[in-house]
């Protein structure tokens, strides 16, 4: 409210926390303000807003709708911008205010799915196991998928979220190279994966299990490592990403002085459009000892076998990715 009055009343926002502007043509960005406690937010105002305008479809679900049951992860991987922007710790909604919007989506806006799109699907078990005695509770015909770390879960927790209609869980890996994880401050243990995946999978949950290739440096023996680990993981789906440096983060600091003719976007448009194209096709640049086209092709091979629907590889896809590196 300060604020408002201040910028109304024209008055000097030097001071104010959180603010970023624009003065005599420079960017000006006082200094952060703390993360607010969601607890305290007003319900969601949804006539504001047109719910029909945000539906998607995700596997079976045709009426989905994208929704946070907390925000921020205290995880600090160095390529993510979850640090800068949540300051490093995980904030719960209120779980009363979560079920209120849960319910008005599904019996006012006919939804039939839910991607709680949280960094890190409400990491503490109380209130994880409090949300979803209340889904049970309220039987509404929904299912729903968020995203997870290694070791949060354990197999209880797996069943209890099956039970609470959970099934869709997006695990981040990221390498199969123990140094790697280490490197980006991943702090996962990579002897976890293949356990917390089968629970999820054996309880009835679709895993995606996502991976990135295109470190800065990596190596061809590394990259071997994450395709060994992408090969041997039982979960539904492999998800190969192409390393994008999230602005602000740690790694495109080092990036940026590593690699001085990197040229970093100087907009959120431009961003976005190098988001979508790392995610796609086009691999703008290549800091990684593996060549580019391999990335690509890497990338192509894992999004083409998610779409034909065969989710499992038991030959060597290295191999064949090789091959149609040689042949493309
Ligand atoms: S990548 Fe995932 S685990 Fe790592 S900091 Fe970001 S949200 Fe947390």
């Amino acid at each position: 409210m300060e604020k408002f009055e201040k910028l109304e009343n024209n008055q000097d926002i030097s001071g104010l926390e959180g603010l970023a502007y624009l003065k005599d043509g420079k960017f000006v960005c006082n200094p952060i303000r703390k993360v607010a406690d969601l607890t305290t937010f007003p319900d969601m105002d949804w006539s504001f807003i047109e719910p029909e305008r945000y539906l998607s479809s995700f596997f079976n679900c045709t009426r989905m709708f994208y929704l946070h049951a907390s925000k921020g992860c205290p995880a600090a991987c160095t390529f993510c911008s979850n640090k800068q922007f949540h300051q490093g710790c995980n904030r719960c909604r209120s779980i009363d205010q979560v079920m209120r919007d849960v319910t008005f989506l599904v019996k006012e806006c006919g939804a039939n799915g839910i991607y709680f799109s949280d960094e890190l699907f409400c990491p503490r078990r109380d209130v994880r196991t409090d949300l979803c005695n209340r889904l049970i509770e309220a039987d509404l015909d929904l299912v729903w998928g968020c995203q997870m770390r290694l070791g949060v879960l354990n197999e209880d927790d797996v069943k209890l979220m099956y039970k609470a209609g959970c099934r869709w869980i997006l695990f981040g890996i990221e390498s199969g190279s123990p140094e790697r994880i280490k490197k980006v401050k991943k702090s996962i243990d990579l002897s976890l994966a293949k356990r917390n995946v089968e629970w999820c999978e054996k309880a009835g949950i679709t895993v995606q299990a996502s991976f990135i290739i295109g470190f800065p440096h990596e190596s061809e023996k590394e990259l071997r490592m994450t395709l060994d680990l992408a090969k041997s993981m039982p979960a539904s789906l492999i998800v190969m990403n192409i390393l994008t440096p999230m602005p602000n983060s740690e790694m495109l600091e080092e990036i940026k002085v590593d690699f001085p003719d990197y040229k970093v976007p100087d907009t959120i448009e431009k961003y976005t459009r190098k988001i979508e194209q790392t995610a796609t096709d086009i691999v703008p640049y290549n800091f990684s000892d593996v060549p580019t086209k391999e990335l690509r092709v890497i990338h192509f091979y894992y999004q083409w076998k998610d779409f034909s629907g065969k989710h499992s590889v038991n030959h060597d896809s290295y191999g064949i990715i090789k091959k149609w590196h040689v042949t493309r």
